[in-house]
């Protein structure tokens, strides 16, 4: 099925889950998103932290589960080793591989954290799940891109502030820096952006475009696009003018 903005809205933003199409096989045990990009955040940056500490803690839902293997799905239910020492997940009274459950309170997308702590506690990290939504929420207007290099994520800053996962598919994700697929996808989705004043902030709606901005495809393949960076739109439209 060809996608359209219009599949967009399948949920009340007031109430549900933003821009997330929910993928099953029930008949398989298998479930999570066929269009959504998975995102996993291993490496903490300023902007990742910006992120989190708007994240609600919440019981676990049937979104959560889906950033889980089938078979650990128990875990979502069973404390950190810091809460009960003898919890299922709890190795040896100090290692630990419990999860941990939030939600996304402006963008409605479920994040699921992943400790890993070894006996002794030498290697403590968590790793954090969660889906970049496809578009922003209907009334968002980009005001910048964000390239975080710390975290390897690309991000949006809309005109009211907030920072979201930029809007990303499945099966195009983005990268700077080099040429390919990955800077084609980004170069095609800041072409979008520019051209709308912000406004069209969804996925692209077409495969790689091999007649994307040449200005914009040069600068994303180029060294200069891979550091740290948030653009605004004045930014962007800089660049496209080459
Ligand atoms: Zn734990």
């Amino acid at each position: 099925m060809p996608f359209t903005a219009a599949d967009l809205n399948l949920t009340d933003p007031t109430k549900g889950y933003f821009h997330f199409v929910l993928y099953a096989e029930p008949q398989n045990g298998a479930a999570g998103a066929a269009w959504n990009a998975t995102i996993s955040i291993e490496r903490p940056s300023m902007y990742s932290r910006e992120w989190m500490n708007r994240l609600q803690r919440c019981e676990p839902d049937t979104l959560h589960t889906t950033l889980v293997h089938p078979q650990k799905m128990p875990s979502l239910f069973q404390p950190c080793v810091d809460e009960d020492p003898d919890s299922p997940s709890a190795l040896m009274g100090s290692g630990c591989t419990c999860r941990r459950t939030w939600t996304d309170p402006l963008f409605g997308l479920p994040v699921v954290g992943e400790h890993y702590r070894t006996v002794g506690g030498q290697i403590d990290q968590w790793t954090y799940f969660t889906y970049a939504p496809l578009d922003l929420r209907p009334d968002d207007v980009l005001s910048a891109v964000v390239i975080d290099r710390d975290s390897g994520l690309f991000w949006a800053r809309t005109s009211t502030g907030d920072l979201a996962l930029l809007p990303m598919s499945n099966s195009q994700g983005y990268d700077v820096g080099r040429r390919g697929g990955g800077p084609g996808y980004f170069a095609e989705y800041l072409h979008q952006v520019v051209a709308s004043n912000g406004r069209d902030t969804a996925i692209a709606r077409q495969p790689y475009n091999p007649d994307v901005d040449p200005n914009l495809l040069a600068w994303v393949s180029s060294p200069h696009s891979n550091r740290t960076q948030e653009l605004t739109l004045p930014d962007l439209k800089a660049i496209q003018r080459g």
